[in-house]
């Protein structure tokens, strides 16, 4: 077998599926793009990109306004967009789908709201040891306010959480657990079946982290039976600028508005203001309307192909990635979960992840290198940083191998 044999899958053509985006024909210093930053964000295809382009130039005005067509058509555009978000998380209802303009906004928009709203002193929010800053700040924010307590649950070495210890932080004062679906640094799936079981036993409320599951596993809400549920739609090859909040519609309803102002309210007076119904109620503004309708766009590309063809790229991937990484002398993974998504962090030797970053950049070589938003998570493994190679959908195991090629001249340059 030569390093750079595919597995051949005839139903995912990879040649067809890589001319859908047009940035990945394009070079750098003289090299092909050798794009493995997806982690960080994701390339568009051409069906994202005419999307948003056709709207602009064919039907574009505000929505939910004027009563005029092309101000119906964007809006029909706009919540059909809502319903692909609905079908591919199966919620029950387009009412529990609140397009933010990220996930940070869509966990802020809970912190705020719920957490600000409903939990009191002495309340407990249970997170993880592997959250992006962004399911960690805003619980520090709410804890400030507030009084609640926030607590840890530790991973193991290999980057899984230590489940046990995760059971014993849940008392009958937990009211949330926010968790990543996915950690961004070390690819860990999470367990997230028994942390939402073991949270309901203690009548908390669980909110997932989808920022790095929706564009790598299929999310079924209902099944899992969880209560909130973000993600942000340029990791799932969508736009900038577009993130969701899934909620159950019973708990969005008991919640207070998070910002107010047009399109929020059923009517308003100086002596007080109702509030619109859901999902309005939490979309104040004029919303991401192109943006919601290119995240459409992007999930029905994603269906196109299929979760479970992808999910089976990406595992081939994975494990030539690993062996192929494994190999290079004083290359040591962080991150070995069991279950894991096609990520790899990584330090070497006594390089710094910039300088590695940077010497492979020379070879056309995307990869990200730093503390990736988890700074307690690089203290859990005793680093600084290290550099990220994520992998997507249109990745191949010859640009793994440019990887390893790049990686193996950084340490001629520091050996
Ligand atoms: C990227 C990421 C976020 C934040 O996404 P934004 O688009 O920056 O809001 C949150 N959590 C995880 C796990 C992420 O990977």
């Amino acid at each position: 077998m030569t390093a750079t044999a595919q597995i051949h899958d005839p139903i995912y053509d990879i040649d067809a599926i890589r001319a859908d985006f047009p940035i990945l024909a394009k070079e750098v210093h003289g090299k092909p793009v050798c794009f493995l930053d997806n982690g960080a964000s994701a390339q568009k295809p051409r069906q994202v990109i005419d999307k948003i382009r056709w709207v602009y130039e064919n039907e574009y005005a505000n929505v939910h306004r004027g009563a005029y067509a092309f101000s119906e058509n964007i809006t029909a555009a706009y919540e059909a967009a809502r319903e692909t978000v609905r079908a591919y998380l199966n919620a029950r209802s387009e009412k529990e789908i609140v397009f933010t303009g990220n996930a940070t906004a869509a966990i802020n928009l809970v912190a705020y709201s719920y957490g600000r709203g409903v939990l009191k002193a002495g309340d407990e929010i249970v997170i993880s040891d592997m959250e992006h800053h962004s399911n960690i700040v805003p619980w520090q924010l709410v804890r400030d306010m507030t009084g609640v307590v926030l607590k840890v649950a530790p991973i193991s070495d290999d980057g899984e959480l230590v489940m046990d210890a995760y059971r014993a932080l849940l008392t009958d004062r937990t009211k949330l657990v926010a968790m990543t679906h996915v950690s961004n640094v070390l690819g860990t799936v999470t367990p997230v079946e028994q942390i939402i079981a073991a949270a309901h036993d203690v009548g908390a409320k669980v909110l997932l982290d989808g920022s790095q599951a929706v564009m790598h596993l299929p999310v079924d809400v209902q099944a899992l039976d969880v209560d909130f549920y973000v993600f942000t739609g340029h990791k799932l090859y969508g736009p900038t600028g577009i993130g969701v909040l899934y909620g159950k519609e019973e708990i969005l309803n008991a919640m207070p508005p998070f910002m107010g102002g047009g399109d929020m309210i059923a009517s308003v007076a100086y002596e007080g203001s109702t509030w619109a119904d859901l999902p309005a109620k939490f979309e104040a503004g004029t919303p991401q309307i192109v943006q919601a309708i290119g995240l459409g766009a992007a999930i029905d590309y994603v269906s196109a192909i299929g979760l479970d063809a992808i999910a089976r790229h990406e595992a081939d991937l994975l494990s030539y990635a690993t062996q192929r990484l494994s190999s290079i002398e004083g290359l040591r993974l962080i991150g070995t979960a069991a279950h894991k998504t096609a990520v790899l962090s990584f330090t070497l030797g006594d390089a710094h992840p910039h300088d590695v970053a940077t010497i492979v950049d020379r070879e056309g070589v995307c990869v990200r290198a730093g503390h990736h938003c988890a700074e307690p998570l690089m203290d859990r493994f005793g680093v600084p940083g290290t550099t990220r190679a994520s992998m997507g959908l249109y990745n191949t195991r010859a640009e793994i191998d440019t990887l390893a090629m790049a990686l193996e001249k950084v340490n001629r340059i520091f050996g």
